[in-house]
């Protein structure tokens, strides 16, 4: 628990608000026990799983099942099960940490997140006392492994047109499913399968599939581009038996337990991430010190140091972004009494009220984790195509995050109907900030001095870019009214400038009240990091709202909506290249990412 209270706040609020920084948490907050949960995490992926990769790639067996019960024996694997089902019933926070340290390997973080994270959350939330004490001890000590089978294969992001069936036996005593299951993670070893399947061929509905029931079977190992170390294979169902105690919550509901999970695992992802990237990045600045071309080392070559200060740069800001939420959800999930028979629906409530962020941690940080791998392979040079260096692996691993736990299209898409949804029900004053921007584009811009202060520019920058947010996006609702949702380019493009201002935000804000802590002195180059960002998020969200514009309006409406983004986008560009250098010089003094 983190030792000050910040306050709790809406989620999609960082929009429309000014956050002040004492109310984000960031890895700076961490307690003692925090960072301890963080040593026990990183030395156990160091220690156990980094040494069995190679076993891992080539499919030996039982490798995976050996690790998890190796990782629950320290308590990594029950963090999130409550201690009286024989977890650890650790914080948010602890189990975002255990979640970020074990993404150092993608295989692992894959199978890791499918068991303890999508695989078991279901019964943490919506067992019932029954199937938690007979499924939660076993998934603690990985006796039983889960797995999470929503994906079929005509129905992918469209998960709710699943054609699996589940029909009651004439006994009443079991459902009769029949359907197959694809590219189900943990599959060649789960005994537990979290299974949706529609009750009549109708009511979408969850059920705790055992692996041994009668007619449940699994197929061939699928071969992947990446995460090889990890076990995907179809779950077939032919006629198989599910006891009726095995339906998890309520017939004809099963899609509040598929999409709330979701957002576990679309966080979780954005959390893992971040290890991976630390741990690519690391190994990028050791090869471009040690490799040497026209008689220097490549670190000394500018073109490198951009990259690699790029990469720096993205590590923070992906970090900042997952703890930054993990602490919204925790505040939210500590105002909730867990002894009140209500607790698991306020749980997922709290889970719910930061679905934007959660998708929005998906995205950007599975796209930062792609950025990374890219460059590091091309610092890398041709031994980065070769298989007996490490980045080549973390390039194929990387490229899954993009497409599961929701797609990153299918994701954007959330992000902006969510906020729409919420503005639209008067949940979130999205409409009143937009009519704010629209009267102040038809008055006359305010002469207020500017103020000077550290990051103040940056500040004003951020807040420009809300401003740009809201004016294209209120352009673009009253444009569309109703079938706004059909314009998919419109509301993916505003996604990019939510995602863009989520980002800026955490990062300033983390710097912001590491200032204030620290002081300046001690933040130098973490100040750099952020005016990097937030320089080069600039001219991308004019540029984005530019496109919103034009597709939107034309003629003399359009110029005088492109007058007013110009309001709000001008400034005087930074000299980012000596900032990047700067940062590129201590990468190489540490000879490993410092930043945090
Ligand atoms: C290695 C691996 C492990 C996996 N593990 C699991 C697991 O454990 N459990 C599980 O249930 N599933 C799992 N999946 C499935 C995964 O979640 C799906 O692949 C994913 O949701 C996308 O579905 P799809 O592959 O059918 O693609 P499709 O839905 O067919 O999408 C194809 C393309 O069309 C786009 N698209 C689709 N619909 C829209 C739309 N409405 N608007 C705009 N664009 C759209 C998508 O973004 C994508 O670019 C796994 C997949 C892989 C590859």
């Amino acid at each position: 628990m983190p030792e000050e209270t910040l306050a709790l706040v809406k989620g999609g609020s960082f929009l429309i608000q000014e956050t002040s920084p004492e109310d984000v948490f960031t890895p700076e907050d961490f307690t003692e026990e925090h960072r301890m949960i963080a040593q026990t995490a990183q030395q156990f992926m160091e220690n156990e799983v980094l040494p069995r990769i190679e076993e891992m790639e080539n499919k030996e067996e039982g490798i995976n099942e050996d690790l998890l019960r190796k990782a629950a024996e320290i308590g990594l694997v029950s963090a999130a099960i409550p201690e009286q089902y024989g977890g650890a019933g650790l914080d948010q926070i602890s189990t975002t940490i255990v979640s970020e340290k074990t993404g150092l390997y993608g295989s692992f973080a894959t199978t890791f997140g499918a068991h303890a994270g999508i695989g078991t959350l279901p019964i943490i939330y919506f067992g019932t006392e029954q199937q938690k004490a007979k499924y939660l001890p076993r998934l603690a000590t990985a006796e039983w492994i889960a797995a999470y089978a929503l994906t079929e294969a005509e129905s992918g992001s469209d998960a709710l047109a699943a054609k699996t069936t589940a029909v009651l036996s004439p006994d009443g005593k079991h459902y009769i499913l029949n359907g197959t299951k694809m590219w189900i993670t943990n599959a060649g070893f789960a005994q537990v399968f979290i299974t949706f399947a529609k009750v009549d061929g109708e009511k979408f509905s969850c059920f705790i599939v055992e692996r041994n029931f009668p007619g449940a079977s699994t197929g061939a190992e699928e071969h992947k581009m990446g995460i090889r170390g990890s076990s995907t294979r179809t779950l077939i169902l032919e006629n198989a038996e599910v006891p009726v105690e095995n339906v998890l919550g309520e017939i004809g509901r099963g899609h509040l337990i598929a999409f709330n999970i979701l957002n576990f695992g679309r966080f979780k992802l954005g959390a893992s991430a971040v290890s991976g990237i630390k741990y690519v990045t690391n190994e990028a600045i050791r090869y471009a010190r040690e490799r040497h071309q026209f008689g220097k080392a490549i670190i000394d070559f500018g073109a490198i140091q951009h990259k690699l200060a790029e990469m720096a740069v993205r590590i923070f800001c992906a970090e900042s972004m997952v703890y930054r939420t993990v602490g919204m959800i925790d505040t939210a999930m500590r105002s909730i009494d867990q002894s009140s028979p209500l607790a698991t629906t306020e749980i997922l409530k709290a889970i719910e009220e930061y679905a934007v962020e959660c998708s929005i941690i998906k995205v950007a940080n599975s796209e930062i984790l792609d950025f990374i791998v890219d460059e590091a392979v091309q610092i890398y040079g041709g031994y980065g195509y070769s298989q007996d260096y490490p980045v080549e692996r973390c390039y194929r691993d990387a490229r899954i995050n993009r497409i599961f736990e929701g797609t990153n299209e299918i994701n954007r898409l959330l992000i902006t109907g969510m906020l729409l949804k919420r503005a639209m029900k008067g949940q979130l004053p999205l409409t009143a900030a937009a009519r704010n921007v629209l009267n102040e584009i038809l008055s006359f811009p305010s002469l207020e001095e500017e103020q000077n202060d550290l990051l103040s520019g940056e500040r004003r920058i951020l807040t420009n870019c809300k401003k740009t947010l809201l004016l294209a996006a209120g352009v673009a609702v009253q444009k569309h009214r109703d079938s706004i949702s059909d314009q998919q380019e419109v509301l993916s493009l505003l996604s990019d400038l939510v995602i863009a201002i989520f980002a800026m935000e955490s990062m300033l804000l983390r710097v912001l009240k590491g200032i204030a802590r620290y002081g300046a002195s001690k933040l130098e180059i973490q100040i750099k990091a952020v005016q990097i960002c937030v320089h080069s998020a600039l001219p991308e969200v004019e540029n984005k709202a530019k496109q919103i514009l034009a597709a939107v309006s034309e003629g003399d409406e359009l110029r005088t909506q492109l007058a007013a983004l110009r309001r709000f986008t001008k400034n005087t560009p930074l000299n980012l290249i000596s900032l990047r250098q700067a940062i590129a010089q201590k990468l190489k003094e540490e000879g490993k990412y410092f930043l945090s």
